[in-house]
């Protein structure tokens, strides 16, 4: 893939789409966008290899959208999805995209969810559907999704669906829907399998895949923070107030972004601007002189604006968004360590956007170290030291205070006080806006759905309990102990076992109870009301490539009991379709 400027303007997208990219705020397509966008528009198949955060749902949107007609209401495009969050989002990208498109309507379909409200969309009719693979057969099977106007089908994140056990419904999907279609894969790998399913399913695909080999100078310290528990901005306030920089540029995917974030930089008193395709090339020039001569500290810059850009007091970059790829990350950390200085490095990672970390790192071949948030006294000690500093100024300046201190003099013998103590009335008066003294709430660790290869870095130890605090506890008698096949011996881990339940059978993370890991299976507590869609809906999914083959735990008693089969309740109905089992592994 080549790193040549494009603009969204000479892909061929519609009108309507390129107004909506105009609206959102981009400014040029990524990598992945470049390279995807011309050939889905010409029709062809694609095979792409590309992480979450390379822009990769925009990259197939945007031209399906350009071709689709939004004047009939059968669906057009159908996307397949491993989880309902990711069908969630990649529905809301849709809508997002096609805001200009008149009677447009795009439906995420997933399992745990009403039945009826489904149905009834299905019914209003919609252009695009965005679904689970099982959620889709569900209705494929019942004849409530009419795929006979179908022009393109998107299998997203498909070694997902691999590793969760969805293949052989994927499979089945591709064989019940009109062969005379264009097909996208998407997958962050990929594994002999999935290459099976593209040569059997698509059309002589074009090849895809981000760039994958760059270098990055030792002169640049890399770290990244995984963002949990604060947002962002919070996140970036408390590394400036600790983090000792000259000049600083903060990378964003989006115009819009950088006019916000320096709006916000400012009114938090540091003295920033933005920095992005819009402004005019004099406007550009000014901005960099001023970041150059230290009249301005922080630039929030997008990719396109920050390039070339050169400038020796540069000691950090802020990743606020990640980059697309490595090439474009490497690109970006280059603004810092300039004329053989040393640079920082520091990159926001979403969970969800793990992988592309780990990619950025393998093709750097450097690693990049965890960071923490600095914490409450830190910060504390930090503001303290400024404050101490400021006084000193005074002193150091020669100020004439003859004024002040006879003013004090008069104050402390009229109202008998001691002068420690005005001072420090007068530090609470002229510190109450921001307190010297500052605590955060502790940081929860979020969960990560994807239960990444990556799992011990970056997260904050095993869950072996789940957490009691602030979460609602349920009396036993409203709970029900379930086993599940996956244990110790398959290298699970208790988040594994709640990211699988949260994301796969839509139960909240509340609702979720004790989990005790045994070797061969483990026993989780869970609500007594729990649907049985749910239960039938985990019987899929899989943890560390294993299913979980849940059932009411019976005790030590009942586990020879156990065979291998799920029973009889939770299986699938009749209704489903019917096919020769395959071998999941
Ligand atoms: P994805 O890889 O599809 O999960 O996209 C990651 C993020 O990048 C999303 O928040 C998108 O809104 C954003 N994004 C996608 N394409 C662009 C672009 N060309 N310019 C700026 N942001 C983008």
């Amino acid at each position: 893939m080549t790193s040549d400027i494009t603009n969204f303007s000479d892909l061929g997208l519609s009108p309507q789409v390129l107004q909506a990219i105009q609206s959102v705020g981009y400014e040029q397509p990524s990598p992945i966008q470049a390279a995807a966008i011309p050939a889905l528009l010409a029709g062809e198949d694609i095979l792409g290899t590309a992480q979450t955060g390379t822009g990769k749902t925009a990259a197939f949107a945007l031209p399906l959208l350009s071709r689709l007609d939004a004047s009939q209401r059968a669906p057009q495009i159908l996307v397949l999805a491993p989880t309902r969050e990711l069908a969630i989002q990649v529905a809301e990208a849709f809508q997002r995209y096609a805001k200009d498109l008149p009677g447009f309507h795009v439906l995420p379909i997933y399992g745990g969810q009403e039945m009826s409200g489904q149905l009834r969309q299905l019914k209003r009719g919609v252009q695009v559907v965005v679904g689970t693979p099982g959620r889709v057969m569900d209705h494929i099977s019942r004849g409530s999704l009419d795929l006979s106007q179908l022009k393109s089908l998107v299998l997203d994140e498909a070694d997902e669906m691999l590793r969760m056990g969805f293949i052989d419904d994927v499979e089945w999907i591709l064989e019940h829907i009109p062969k005379e279609r264009q097909t996208a894969l998407f997958s962050a790998t990929m594994p002999p399998q999935i290459r099976k399913v593209a040569n059997r399913y698509m059309r002589n695909p074009k090849e895809i895949k981000i760039a994958s080999s760059t270098s990055t100078g030792d002169n640049i310290e890399q770290v990244y923070w995984m963002v949990s528990g604060t947002n962002k901005m919070d996140a970036l306030t408390r590394i400036l107030e600790v983090e000792p920089f000259d000049g600083m540029i903060i990378f964003v995917r989006t115009k819009t972004a950088t006019v916000e974030l320096a709006e916000k930089l400012e009114a938090r008193g540091y003295s920033s601007s933005a920095l992005n395709g819009d402004m005019n090339q004099a406007l550009r020039e000014r901005t960099v002189e001023r970041l150059k001569s230290g009249k301005l500290d922080i630039v929030i810059a997008t990719d396109v604006a920050a390039r070339g850009l050169d400038v020796e007091r540069v000691s950090h970059v802020v990743n606020y968004d990640i980059p697309y790829d490595s090439e474009a990350y490497v690109h970006r950390i280059g603004r810092t360590g300039r004329a053989g200085r040393t640079g920082k490095a520091i990159l926001f990672v979403a969970p969800r956007e793990k992988r592309l970390l780990y990619v950025i790192e393998k093709a750097t071949r450097q690693p990049i170290k965890p960071m923490e948030l600095p914490s409450g006294e830190t910060v504390t000690a930090h503001r303290i030291d400024s404050f101490k500093g400021e006084i000193d100024k005074v002193f150091a300046e020669q100020v004439d205070l003859s004024f002040y201190h006879e003013l004090l003099a008069a104050y402390s013998h009229d109202n008998d006080r001691y002068p420690e103590d005005i001072a420090a009335a007068l530090a609470h008066l002229l510190q109450k806006e921001r307190p010297l003294q500052v605590t955060f709430a502790p940081i929860k660790p979020e969960r990560d759905h994807k239960r990444s290869e990556r799992g011990e870095r970056g997260e904050r130890g095993d869950r072996n309990e789940r957490p009691s605090k602030g979460k609602k506890q349920h009396s036993d008698e409203d709970m029900q102990r379930y086993r599940i096949e996956v244990g110790r011996n398959h290298q699970a881990k208790p988040g594994d076992i709640v990211g699988a339940l949260a994301n796969e059978g839509g139960i909240s993370s509340r609702q979720i109870g004790h989990i005790k890991l045994f070797d061969d299976f483990s026993t989780v507590d869970l609500p007594k009301t729990l649907a049985k869609e749910t239960l039938r809906q985990l019987q899929k999914v899989r943890v560390r490539n294993k299913a979980l083959e849940i059932r009411i735990d019976e005790g030590p008693g009942g586990a020879k009991d156990f065979g291998s089969k799920p029973p009889k309740k939770f299986e699938r109905k009749s209704k489903a379709p019917k096919r020769a089992p395959k071998d999941k592994g």
